[in-house]
């Protein structure tokens, strides 16, 4: 009998009321890795009812009661790093090393929000009059509906649940159908660390109806959802009717911009960093390349000798440094992108195929690809590729690449690589992007905020800016 893993709710494991249950399969070899329950709507409200039960006495804990048990969470993260390690790579794929990495980063998240709930701070201003006095203060908003992607399944939900709880709201999360196994050993810890009923909830199942019941449900205040721009702006939609607090952060279609003066084998290391990790399906992952011409060639000939030696595989093995895709959708995605460049007169480089021999054949698995000779109507340079593929592009004139890298409707991360200190200083300034990294491929840290501008999204995530979003203003005049 499969051991089906349930939804955590009001501090109990639930199995969906329909008894509905759904396969995790691993996307590079198809084996079952495991079995969720499968719930829905009527998981949703009493997630939701317990979430709003639990809320008067969790936000009235003092921040240091709060933060004893993000502390305490953070501990058994760590503990449990190389279990959760394991159940990212066998549901997502992605290269143990990287899976470590993640994990690492969800205790870090922890962590820090368990010392910065001791730093929300009011104010007092000075009132016009002598017969008053005008106090700040910052309350929780609520219960929180948190929805998350799998291409990153525990950081994506602590980046979540750790400022919201530190500032006092419940939560409600509802992770990807892809990826729930991750989610579910996170809340096994989280029932171990003791967390008191209805604080946290996990619901899995039928996003659709989760999500609709999250945006009517008036015991909500807040939606927090990161995924792509097509349902963030759904869910924005939904929302709106109750004029519900939202956080968004959505796709990207990162420019990386290499100009003249850089320095070349950096700037290969860094396109690598920002582009081959989890297999290029990263919101901040380059989607453009533009390398002055002057050093197209050489930038090419490193960074294809640096494609040859990473290994392709099974994240579970340690010797692989680039993964499978998630899906066939997102294969078929890839391969589309690929082949919409060819026909409109792009050059494989590097790579170009799908690759099915041998232990390939059970998985989704993509060479890793450079395209040359690409231009701006091919789909790669517009719509979010999400693959291991870099197109170049290569310019002569700076003000024209600003402009080009400009040229989205997407604004989340963008890269520039020179040794002019002028450059590196103004060219940032004018880059319409939430994360900018000079000299810098993975600029993406705990502490700082992380999140974008345009159609990339609504808020920030990241040290003291993202727990902005779950706390409401409220201003106290006194009359004396
Ligand atoms: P997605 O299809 O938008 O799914 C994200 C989450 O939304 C999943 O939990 C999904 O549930 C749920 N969902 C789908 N339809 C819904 C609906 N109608 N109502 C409520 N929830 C719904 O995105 P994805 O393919 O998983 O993730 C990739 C996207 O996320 C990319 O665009 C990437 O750039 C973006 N992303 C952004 C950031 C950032 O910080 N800006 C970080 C990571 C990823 P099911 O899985 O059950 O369908």
């Amino acid at each position: 009998m499969t051991d089906v893993k349930k939804m955590y709710i009001n501090g109990e494991w639930v199995a969906a009321e329909s008894g509905n249950t759904l396969d995790v399969t691993s996307p590079a070899t198809g084996e079952v890795v495991g079995t969720i329950a499968f719930g829905g709507q009527k998981e949703a409200q009493m997630a939701i009812d317990a979430a709003d039960e639990a809320f008067a006495s969790w936000s009235a804990l003092t921040a240091r009661e709060r933060a004893k048990y993000l502390s305490k969470l953070s501990g058994l993260l760590a503990k449990n790093r190389d279990e959760l390690a394991g159940i990212i790579a066998a549901e997502l794929g992605k290269p143990i090393r990287e899976s470590v990495g993640e994990v690492l980063g969800a205790v870090d998240n922890f962590t820090w929000y368990a010392e910065e709930a001791k730093r929300v701070y009011g104010e007092t201003v000075p009132s016009t009059f002598a017969n008053k006095r005008l106090h700040v203060m910052k309350q929780p908003v609520g219960v929180v509906g948190a929805i998350t992607p799998w291409n990153f399944p525990i950081n994506m939900a602590a980046r979540k649940i750790a400022p919201a709880l530190a500032a006092g709201c419940t939560v409600v999360l509802k992770p990807a159908e892809i990826t729930p196994l991750t989610a579910v050993k996170l809340f096994e810890l989280i029932e171990q660390a003791g967390f008191p009923k209805g604080v946290v909830n996990l619901v899995l199942g039928d996003a659709p109806q989760i999500g609709e019941e999250f945006t009517s449900n008036k015991k909500v205040s807040k939606i927090t959802f990161t995924g792509s721009t097509r349902v963030g702006k759904l869910l924005m939609r939904q929302a709106a009717d109750q004029m519900k607090r939202v956080s968004f952060e959505l796709g990207g279609h990162a420019p990386f911009i290499v100009f003249a003066d850089a320095d070349i084998d950096k700037a290969v290391k860094g396109l690598f960093d920002s582009k081959y990790r989890n297999t290029g399906q990263m919101c901040i992952c380059t989607n453009r390349l533009f390398v002055h011409e002057s050093i197209a060639d050489e930038f090419a000939e490193k960074l294809a000798k640096r494609i040859e030696r990473s290994g392709v595989g099974d994240g579970r093995d340690a010797n692989v440094e680039i993964g499978p895709l998630v899906n066939q959708a997102a294969l078929d995605k890839v391969l589309d992108h690929i082949e919409d460049a060819k026909g409109k007169g792009a050059e494989v480089l590097v790579g170009g195929s799908q690759l099915t021999e041998g232990d390939y054949a059970k998985g989704f698995f993509c060479e890793p690809t450079v395209l040359k000779g690409v231009t701006s109507e091919m789909k790669i340079v517009t719509e979010e590729t999400f693959g291991p593929v870099v197109p170049i592009i290569t310019f002569n004139d700076d003000e024209e690449v600003i402009k080009a890298a400009n040229d989205s409707d997407y604004g989340l991360a963008a890269y520039m690589f020179s040794n002019d200190i002028n450059k590196c200083l103004t060219v940032p300034e004018r880059l319409e992007y939430g994360i900018v990294g000079v000299n810098d491929g993975s600029p993406a840290q705990t502490q700082a905020p992380f999140g974008g501008f345009k159609e990339s999204g609504l808020g920030r995530e990241g040290g003291k800016w993202g727990i902005e979003g779950f706390l409401e203003t409220k201003f106290v005049s006194y009359g004396i």
